[in-house]
């Protein structure tokens, strides 16, 4: 099931952002979910397109709704028209500035302990904080913790990876895990920070399987991939989610960073080629330079990548390449079954149902994305793309209070992982279209 209409239609609405001024507010903005029976229903589609609308959740196979923000003043005319199409909607987020108030009122409160303190990473921070903070993470655990240049962002900012491992030459297999590529979800970040202090902390108390994967693997962690993004969400407006960049038509800035890459570019499904819509893929192939700067540097590490998990919100999926098509990967199987193990640990840790597939199947149409990239051009077999909690309630603005449920039954999968590819021979961390191409 398809709904292409609305993908081409993700290309004209959003030119709202394009006037937008600092520290956008969104008092009275919903959130309303369609319910779509046929996803290919156009004269919805045609609806929204009336409007100035952000469309939070795509339709998808495995829900036939999607989740659209509507402004105040187009309210009371759209769901009118919605009502007279037909259309079953409800409201999910009945006021996004409160979410937004809400989301912040922890983080205030947060920023006057000390950065080093547990509670640190129960509440949001604005990049600054968090730059600080890994800077002193790594300070403090010297001797596992490294940080690592691995990009730079448009506006000169470093990408910073935490590099955790126990020194043991170069030969060490990598997991390599980003947050914030888009840059409105937050949760993804917090969590990885999570992560990277519940490594070391394992690898203190020597948790036998941390310390092993602390021996066998270096572990490149990216909590924030879109410096520039994630700043800017933080300034001005909380529901950015592209990067930061020159103006182009109407005056329309960033690109959409995953669908910057290198993979069927130009390919159907959500991506758009204008400018002011939420999903621009950019003039060419890494026209980004974040996804161009990181692009390289995981190249250095071809051959060596044991998996490559990247982090989104929200949905609570945790797909596998393709996007960009249809077409099964060939390693399909072996993908399917250990993301149903992992599906299986998340739901025992917190019983927080994850839906796993590939992207394209379960999800919908993505090409120029990071996960297929990993797993084509890289050639990393286990190549994930998770969206994170929630399925709606919030959203993107998921509150504090969710950063460590969200964090540890992430983790929980993320053991599951390690697991499989920690003793795998290398031959088998490779995609099977890079064995059949010889790369
Ligand atoms: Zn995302």
């Amino acid at each position: 099931m398809r709904i292409p209409a609305l993908f081409v239609l993700l290309g004209f609405i959003r030119s709202w952002e394009c006037v937008e001024t600092r520290g956008k507010r969104y008092d009275g903005y919903q959130v309303i979910r369609v319910e779509s029976p046929s996803i290919n229903n156009t004269e919805i589609g045609n609806i929204l397109h009336l409007y100035e609308v952000d469309i939070w959740r795509n339709p998808s196979i495995s829900c036939a709704s999607f989740d659209v923000m509507i402004r105040p003043q187009d309210l009371s005319s759209m769901t009118s028209n919605l009502d007279r199409a037909g259309a079953k909607f409800h409201s999910i987020v009945t006021d996004v500035q409160k979410l937004i108030d809400e989301e912040r009122k922890p983080a205030s409160r947060g920023r006057r302990r000390r950065d080093s303190g547990s509670k640190f990473l129960h509440v949001y921070h604005p990049y600054e904080e968090i730059r600080r903070w890994i800077r002193h993470f790594a300070r403090i655990n010297a001797d596992i913790v490294r940080l690592v240049q691995v990009g730079i962002t448009y506006q000169g900012r470093k990408i910073i990876a935490a590099k955790i491992g126990v020194p043991r030459g170069a030969d060490k297999r990598v997991v390599w895990q980003d947050g914030g590529i888009h840059a409105r979800e937050w949760i993804s970040g917090a969590s990885l920070m999570w992560v990277m202090k519940r490594l070391v902390r394992g690898y203190r108390q020597a948790e036998p399987d941390i310390v092993r994967y602390l021996q066998e693997m270096d572990w490149y962690i990216v909590p924030i991939w879109n410096v520039d993004g994630y700043r800017y969400t933080w300034t001005s407006n909380r529901l950015w989610r592209k990067s930061i960049g020159p103006k182009g038509s109407y005056g329309c800035f960033g690109v959409d960073l995953n669908r910057n890459f290198d993979t069927k570019f130009t390919g159907e499904g959500s991506t758009s080629s204008r400018a002011c819509s939420d999903v621009y893929r950019g003039t060419h192939p890494f026209s980004g330079v974040e996804s161009l700067s990181v692009s390289r540097f995981l190249q250095r590490k071809k051959g060596k990548i044991a998996a490559a998990i990247t982090l989104h919100s929200y949905s609570q999926f945790w797909l596998y390449p393709y996007g960009y098509t249809h077409l099964q990967s060939e390693d399909e199987n072996d993908l399917r079954s250990l993301s149903s193990r992992v599906v299986r640990a998340i739901f025992a840790s917190n019983q927080t149902f994850y839906m796993y597939g590939s992207v394209e199947n379960l999800a919908y149409q993505v090409p120029g994305s990071s996960v297929d990239w990993a797993h084509d051009a890289l050639c990393v077999k286990y190549s994930f793309a998770v969206e994170l909690r929630d399925t709606g309630t919030h959203g993107f603005i998921l509150p504090a209070r969710y950063i460590n449920p969200t964090a540890k039954e992430y983790f929980e999968g993320l053991r599951v992982v390690a697991d499989h590819v920690v003793d795998l021979p290398v031959e088998e961390l490779k995609s099977s279209s890079c064995k059949q191409r010889g790369t």
